[in-house]
């Protein structure tokens, strides 16, 4: 069999098995499998394959076909054009929560903050991390998450992309590690916390449904993780220091009625598909 052939039968195979994009998802698991640029499929377009790289192929294919999503089966997810490494442990980050990350960039420009303290809770595979320390040379970033194997792969990432000098993490539940602390001088505090209503996890799609349901899971009306934190972030930021967190589109309104009179500038902002997905504000 050569490329073209089996990527022929695989998109027929994924069709059937209605995977969305079934032209895109066989060609990047061919292209991963086969350690080169996906447009190289079609320069080689006649290579024959060794049998061994058949039977992995078919073996990546028929775990996408049960909905795997692709990014588990490469192990790799691009977020704010970087290599980050991502397993079932980790929520696959999202091109939406990259919206986030350009935010607190453009703000530190703005405001000329040049070596700002950055805390990301529930940092996952510590995407948000890595791309505000990539992006901004002089922070420092302190990534928390409740789960160590979600961790282990933050860590990967950091080590990786070489920022375990700026990039720390540690195990805890929300600012809780935070809180004990004497006097804090944290800047930023930025999350994608879970925040699906839990009546809603059921109808997510199969693959978000293979994701770890405590990066999804907000509780009864998806906003448990919101009202924590903004009450925890009161005692760790600076005055004048500002929470940045992702949003559902529809939770604008219920997010910031969660801000008390101790917050100013408070803003809600929307992605590049028009949905609200950003709220913002700065302590008093
Ligand atoms: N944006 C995710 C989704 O679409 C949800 C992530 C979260 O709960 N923070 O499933």
């Amino acid at each position: 069999m050569n490329i073209k052939e089996i990527l022929t039968a695989t998109i027929d195979f994924f069709k059937k098995h209605k995977i969305p994009d079934s032209r895109l998802d066989a060609e990047v698991l061919l292209a991963h499998l086969l350690d080169i640029e996906r447009i190289q499929l079609y320069v080689k377009y006649d290579l024959p394959l060794e049998p061994q790289e058949v039977a992995a192929y078919r073996e990546l294919v028929r775990k996408r076909a049960e909905r795997v999503p692709v990014a588990y089966l490469t192990g790799e997810k691009e977020f704010m054009s970087l290599p980050l490494v991502v397993n079932k442990n980790v929520l696959i980050p999202r091109p939406e929560t990259e919206l986030l990350v350009e935010y607190v960039i453009d703000y530190c420009q703005d405001k000329g903050i040049d070596g700002p303290n950055i805390v990301d809770v529930g940092t996952g595979s510590g995407a948000i991390a890595v791309s505000l320390a990539h992006y901004l040379p002089a922070a420092r970033v302190l990534g928390i998450d409740l789960s160590a194997e979600a961790l282990a792969v933050a860590r990967l990432n950091i080590d990786k992309l070489g920022y375990t000098g700026r990039v720390k993490v540690i195990k805890g539940n929300l600012l809780k590690p935070l809180l004990k602390m004497e006097k804090d001088n944290v800047d930023i505090i930025v999350s994608n916390p879970p925040y699906i209503p839990r009546n809603e996890l059921g109808n997510l799609s199969p693959e978000v449904r293979q994701e770890p349901w405590m990066a999804l899971d907000g509780g009864k009306d998806g906003l448990d993780y919101y009202r924590q934190l903004i009450k925890q972030a009161k005692a760790v930021l600076v005055r004048g220091g500002i929470i940045v967190l992702e949003i559902a589109y529809n939770q604008g309104k219920s997010v910031v009625a969660l801000f008390d009179d101790d917050w100013e500038d408070i803003k809600v902002k929307k992605d590049y598909a028009g949905s609200e997905r950003l709220i913002t504000a700065a302590l008093v």
